[in-house]
């Protein structure tokens, strides 16, 4: 006991119970298991940003982490399967594309399918590049494949996928696991936040009512005012919004339907777009836009217009910068979550945010001494990480036949950050793409299918010419039918949750 009390020396505060907070108090209690205390603050009068439904698939890596079944996370969040994104109107007014999680098609000598429909798509007359994808084929179809081959009762497939939940429940149920696993939750508002006058390093925060909360490492997950990292220390934030124009959303939850969509739906609209997602208890819609081209009345509007259902509550407005922090580690202060920064929702990055702060956090866990060194390796890889997302973001913007109003007018002509400018020549030149290091968080698959859906001008790699142009498309040609043929066999959506949770 006196030895435990001694380890437990270590306090971690965190403050603020969003998604951050509590992903953050979830997997640091469940690991630090013995020689940390963990505690949370926070505000139910503040309440939580309330938006956040939808993933990509490494939150997997999350939730196996912090011990997360997931016939558990479908019960407890109302989620559903997503298999990727269908962007409607953004290469232009009409079209539309998927970007599937997961690989494309099948290589030949050392060439992507990709090649061989930059290649023929005009001259053969194909299709989409979603008919390479069984991602795509099943969003489509609004199916879903088994991920589990230990299951015999279920097909078997390896998918890449994420899922949709309801961010107040993923909240509400993490936290539910947190304080099980010993994480002290203090309800009240911070008022005050003190500081040494020697090293400014954070002491405590004061509470309206005047209780006092001290630690040792303190983590900002307090949301888009960064109280702690932008109030108290004072660090600055990089504003993004040359590059990704969007600083408004206004969210509204409407009644469900009866097609349960396995993927997220982005609609382009004149000065941004519009997300549809299907949850089980209802369809999450929201638009982002940008407020030097649409105002709030006309933004509501226009996302009011294009829902399903019956709205099931008044659109609720967020005001943000694009944009990052210049440090989310500043001397004992840690910024996860909106507090860090905050991109667009586009693509569904920011809860991955969060998972990868708290897994470089764990992984640079700082001494009491807080050494520089392990802040520094911090914010490098932080910077990287934004910098990165930020640029396949811009793609999407950026990579469109659209100028039919100022604000895509804009988009198109932008200069663009330059490793985006290099990659994007590369593609146009010879439909090839380099991933240059490990970490970055989108794949080639990924880029690919962005590019062509958004409708790059690009032409194929000229050693495509080693192979005959019939071979090439009966190579096209059988991926597509396989595609097919195995897509059509696949559990509805809507059937396979019931089969995960056991309804
Ligand atoms: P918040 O949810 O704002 O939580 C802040 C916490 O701090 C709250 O508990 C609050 O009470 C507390 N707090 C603040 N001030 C005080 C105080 N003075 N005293 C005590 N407590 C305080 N991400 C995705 O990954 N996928 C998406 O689809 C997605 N869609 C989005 C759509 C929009 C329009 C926006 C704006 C964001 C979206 N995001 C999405 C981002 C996602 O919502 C956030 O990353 C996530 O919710 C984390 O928020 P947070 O916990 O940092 O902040």
């Amino acid at each position: 006991m006196g030895a435990d009390t001694k380890q437990a020396d270590f306090t971690i505060t965190i403050a603020g119970g969003g998604t951050a907070g509590w992903m953050t108090a979830a997997l640091i209690s469940r690991l630090f298991t013995r020689g940390y205390k963990v505690r949370l603050v926070e505000s139910d009068a503040i309440g939580t940003i309330g938006v956040g439904e939808a993933t990509i698939p490494a939150i997997q890596i999350y939730n196996q982490m912090a011990g997360i079944e997931e016939a558990e996370l479908l019960r407890h969040t109302q989620a559903t399967y997503k298999l990727g994104i269908e962007f409607v109107n953004w290469r232009e007014i009409g079209h539309s594309y998927m970007h599937g999680f997961g690989g494309v098609g099948q290589d030949l000598l050392w060439l992507h399918t990709h090649q061989f429909f930059l290649k023929y798509k005009d001259s053969a007359r194909l299709g989409s590049f979603d008919d390479y994808a069984f991602n795509c084929a099943l969003a489509r179809r609004n199916r879903m494949a088994s991920p589990d081959k230990r299951n015999p009762a279920l097909p078997a497939y390896d998918l890449e996928y994420a899922y949709h939940f309801d961010a107040s429940l993923y909240a509400a149920f993490l936290r539910r696991r947190a304080e099980m696993q010993g994480v002290e939750r203090i309800e009240g508002r911070i008022v005050s936040v003190e500081q040494d006058g020697e090293s400014g390093h954070v002491t405590q925060l004061t509470l309206e009512d005047g209780r006092k909360v001290g630690g040792d490492l303190f983590i900002d997950c307090s949301g888009i005012r960064g109280l702690l990292i932008g109030g108290a220390l004072g660090v600055g934030y990089d504003d993004w919004s040359s590059w990704l124009p969007c600083d408004r959303a206004l969210a509204v939850p409407c009644e469900p339907v009866e097609d349960l969509t396995p993927y997220t739906r982005s609609t382009a609209h004149g000065a941004g777009w519009q997300w549809r997602i299907a949850l089980q208890h209802r369809i999450g819609n929201g638009i982002v836009y940008s407020s030097s081209q649409k105002s709030d009345d006309e933004a509501a509007d226009v996302l009011l217009a294009n829902l399903d259902g019956k709205p099931l509550k008044d659109p609720l407005p967020v005001r943000f910068t694009p944009g990052r922090r210049h440090k989310a580690w500043e001397k004992n202060v840690v910024a996860i979550g909106l507090s860090a920064g905050f991109l667009e929702p586009l693509e569904s990055t920011s809860i991955h945010l969060i998972q990868t702060a708290i897994f470089r956090l764990i992984a640079l866990f700082p001494r009491r001494t807080f050494d520089a060194a392990d802040i520094d390796e911090y914010n490098r890889q932080t910077a990287f990480e934004y910098e990165d997302v930020r640029d396949f973001l811009i793609a999407h913007y950026k990579v469109t036949k659209r100028e039919d109003t100022p604000f895509w007018a804009y988009c198109k002509h932008m200069d663009v950050p330059e490793p985006l400018a290099e990659r994007l020549a590369l593609f146009s030149s010879s439909g090839r793409f380099f991933q240059h290091v490990k970490a970055e968080l989108f794949r080639e698959e990924s880029w690919v299918q962005v590019l062509i859906g958004q409708g790059i001008d690009a032409r194929a790699d000229p050693m495509i010419d080693l192979i005959p142009e019939q071979q090439a498309l009966g190579h096209l040609k059988d991926i597509a039918e396989v595609i097919e043929d195995n897509a059509e066999r696949m559990a509805s959506h809507r059937d396979y949750i019931a089969a995960r949770i056991g309804k």
